[in-house]
């Protein structure tokens, strides 16, 4: 990771700030930008529903509609999970503490940002908990 000469390093880190912070601005676009479209696909589907169970009598086509609503509200729980997500990363970067992996207090990547910018934690310890789950998993597969 860190293999620059010591004496470069004074205006490595400086750069590295100067970086993040254009990083940060392009982090907090991306963010707000998804927002904004799950915010959208929520209005929008909520409108969809209501006007569909209006203009259907027979209870047949009722029933079939009962099911899409409850798959469009799981897809609505999924989406404000993400919501919440999105925000939390957005508070994140007003506080300083966008790149602080919430496990171990280390600096999440980039490179695992750009993947995954509502990421709370290291690749390491993201790992680690995997790792953990599968090993719960199977426990309880048993
Ligand atoms: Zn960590």
């Amino acid at each position: 990771m860190k293999n620059s000469p010591s004496s470069h390093e004074g205006r490595d880190l400086e750069r590295d700030i100067i970086v993040k912070e254009k990083e940060l601005e392009f982090f907090k676009r991306l963010l707000n930008d998804q927002m904004k479209e799950l915010l959208n696909q929520a209005g929008s589907s909520v409108a969809d529903m209501s006007e569909e169970i209006n203009s259907y009598g027979d209870p047949l086509d009722r029933a079939s509609i009962e099911i899409d609503r409850n798959f469009t509200l799981r897809i609505r729980d999924r989406e404000s999970r993400l919501i919440k997500k999105i925000k939390n990363a957005l508070e994140r970067i007003e506080n300083g503490t966008f790149w602080i992996c919430e496990r171990c207090g280390g600096e999440i990547s980039i490179k695992r940002l750009k993947a995954r910018p509502v990421a709370t934690l290291c690749i390491e310890c993201k790992t680690k908990e995997e790792t953990l789950e599968k090993v719960i998993g199977t426990q309880i597969l048993i």
